[in-house]
């Protein structure tokens, strides 16, 4: 596959490997964050901190939209399907994730609900078009990266006046999460390394502040060669004392991003005045919404639904885990009472998440 296979090659990867080793100052420990959680799979599937020398350190960033988004949010999407008789659309990996009392979409689906997974939100608005008597509600999540197909259905749903098609929308913000980390408590970072995917939107300036602030920044590829020479570059910049922001994505991520996208996005969706993120709290102008133009399609609106803050299970440490505090295995249920076949976070649901990473590839061991 090309652009793929050949970014796993194992003779270069050791390669790389043996230039981060030799790029280490003796003495010194450099601790990095990837952000992203597709980052963290990579790592644990080809066993890449095995590789890298003592002195490194990886830890686990909050980029898992599935992850932090709060318990709150996941019920008021239940209660879309269940209280309002709406046909909810969702992505896969929402469909397991733990709301209030275990409840999830699958859950609630099987009890009942009208909940239907989808590939895309063109799924979801031909749903709309055939089921005019219904509604039916898009539940929307993830980064910025989700961000683009949520603009250009509320465009669609527009032009053609679909009356019975709404979005609960739960977009996040990169810049503002990883403002979050290094503002509150957390390991003393050296670096971070960028998501791909978010950056091929937002391009790599937003990243800009960080650097200013002292953390070297790399914006990686998801194979295991971008993720090497992406610890090589950040242990470089933090040897040469000047934290900047790189781009070793150059394949696929052009500089600028997509300002096309951000364009439709700016068009259909808006900040938020302060949104609940799991683990990090709530953060001020961290999340969209439908915006005003658009408000006919907003299911917040349509369907009065109030935010209840709801705590995480207890003893889940999926706030910790996200913010790289500590290591999925550090807690408590980790593979106890919490598996992927019977998750209590939703770090063990995601195909993204920290904790179902550790799992999967045996890291825990
Ligand atoms: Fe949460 Fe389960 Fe991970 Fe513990 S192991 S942090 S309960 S998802």
């Amino acid at each position: 596959m090309k652009y793929a296979t050949e970014f796993r090659d194992g003779k270069l990867a050791r390669k790389i490997a043996a230039a981060i080793d030799a790029e280490c100052t003796p003495d010194r420990s450099y601790t990095f964050m990837e952000f992203c959680g597709g980052h963290t799979h990579t790592i644990a599937r080809y066993g890449l901190e095995e590789m890298l020398p003592k002195s490194i350190r990886l830890v686990h960033g909050p980029g898992c939209p599935v992850c932090v988004l709060p318990v709150g949010r996941v019920d008021s999407a239940i209660e879309l399907a269940r209280d309002h008789g709406v046909i909810l659309c969702s992505y896969g990996d929402m469909m397991r994730v733990p709301g209030s009392h275990r409840m999830s979409l699958l859950r609630a689906k099987a009890a009942g609900a009208d909940i239907r997974m989808v590939w895309s939100t063109l799924d979801a608005l031909k749903i709309a078009r055939e089921n005019p008597d219904r509604e039916v509600a898009f539940l929307a999540i993830g980064f910025e990266t989700t961000t683009p197909p949520t603009a250009m259905a509320l465009k669609i749903a527009k032009a053609e006046r679909l009356t019975n098609f709404s979005i609960f929308c739960n977009h996040v913000l990169t810049p503002a999460a990883m403002r979050a980390i290094l503002d509150g408590e957390s390991l003393p970072l050296q670096g971070i390394i960028g998501p791909g995917h978010v950056s091929a939107v937002i391009g790599i300036e937003p990243y800009q502040e960080f650097a200013d602030r002292g953390q070297a920044i790399v914006v990686a590829g998801f194979e295991p060669l971008d993720l090497l020479q992406a610890i090589l570059m950040l242990t470089r910049q933090v040897n040469e004392g000047r934290p900047r922001v790189e781009n070793a994505y150059v394949r696929a991520l052009p500089a600028v991003g997509n300002p096309k996208a951000r364009e439709v996005i700016a068009e259909t969706l808006q900040l938020r005045g302060a949104f609940e993120w799991r683990g990090l709290g709530r953060l001020p102008d961290s999340a969209l919404r439908v915006a005003d133009d658009y408000a006919d399609f907003d299911a917040e609106l349509k369907f009065q639904l109030p935010y209840r803050a709801v705590p995480d299970p207890k003893s889940c440490a999926c706030a910790d885990v996200v913010r790289g505090l500590k290591r999925p295995e550090q807690c408590p249920l980790f593979g106890r009472t919490c598996t992927p076949d019977e998750p209590i976070g939703s770090c063990m649901v995601s195909s993204e998440g920290g904790c179902a990473a550790h799992w999967l590839y045996g890291r825990h061991r």
